[in-house]
């Protein structure tokens, strides 16, 4: 059986894996990516990661990173400040040749798709759609069986397409994008813009008021599902796909959220929570390397 490592890094965390060619995780590491420190803390952070699971008898190592990744150098071609200084990095480059292992670098939410496509929820089907809820908001496609990296390696960027015109100031420049209303960051924001005071500091504390009967998390919840089924509807139209899969930290909350984003689709589509939760992205990385990037 070969062995390979999977990383994702994300605004938030970094996670690592030792995954098998038969999809076993063999060993696991965490930890918290600090990205408001920067560039050459991320990396350290990474190479804290990557030492601590690489081994002589690793055939290679898969990265998921935030950002839009150029799959055939291994640059990071753009990273909004969700990762600060993270724009122009060659990460295959420079893990490739430290670790002197053969690397693949891809963007974080297509090697989502591949994980779910592979292990997760997403097995066995042809046509899907992936959105990740986190720190910011990621789409992936997989279409006819095969990723879709787009002509510039930014296909799916759904957090960035405009839901509201004239909305939000999005970190892209943009105004109103889906990123700035559905992502995790967004949800508690918009709770301490309704209370006037910075009460909460993530979305999870949101779900947690929720819970409580609080009546702005009521609020923020409400319009979460409306912008987020709002976007599911306008992604249906568009690619038609067998499922669309939800992931990333939010969708920790879904028992809260779920039968109302599905009463407000108001539509029969196959819709469903990654099957690998906070995973998807280290399963998928590892597999990406596994198929020397064929999938
Ligand atoms: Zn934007």
């Amino acid at each position: 059986m070969k062995k390979v490592i999977g990383i994702d890094i994300g605004g938030t965390k970094i996670l690592g894996g030792v995954i098998g060619s038969n999809g076993d995780l063999i060993k696991f590491k965490e930890t918290s990516t600090d990205a408001n420190l920067g560039r050459d803390h991320i990396l350290k952070k990474l190479f804290g990661v990557l030492d601590d699971l690489f081994d002589t008898d690793i055939e290679g190592i898969g990265i998921g990173s935030a950002g839009r990744i150029n799959f055939n150098t291994g640059e990071v071609i753009y990273a909004t400040d969700n990762l600060p200084g993270w724009t122009g990095i060659n990460l295959k480059e420079i893990i490739s040749q430290k670790y002197r292992t053969k690397t693949i670098v891809e963007n974080d939410v297509n090697a989502a798709i591949v994980g779910e496509n592979w292990l997760g929820s997403a097995k066995s089907f042809k046509d899907i759609l992936m959105i990740t809820l986190g720190t910011g908001v990621g789409g992936a496609i997989i279409l006819d069986g095969k990723l879709i990296r787009g002509s510039h390696f930014s296909s799916a960027e759904i957090g960035h397409t405009i839901l509201y015109p004239g909305g939000k100031r999005c970190n892209c420049g943009q105004n109103g994008c889906v990123e700035q209303y559905i992502s995790g960051t967004a949800i508690y924001k918009r709770y301490n813009e309704i209370a006037g005071s910075n009460l909460v500091n993530s979305a999870k504390d949101v779900f947690k008021l929720y819970m409580k009967n609080d009546k702005i998390s009521k609020l923020v919840v409400d319009e979460f599902v409306k912008s987020l089924s709002l976007l599911i509807f306008n992604i249906r139209n568009f690619i038609d796909p067998e499922i669309i899969i939800l992931g990333g930290g939010v969708t920790n909350s879904k028992d809260l959220w779920w039968e109302y984003l599905k009463s407000q689709i108001k539509c029969d589509l196959n819709i469903s929570v990654a099957g690998l939760n906070n995973f998807s992205t280290v399963y998928g990385a590892a597999k990406l390397i596994l198929n020397e990037g064929v999938v």
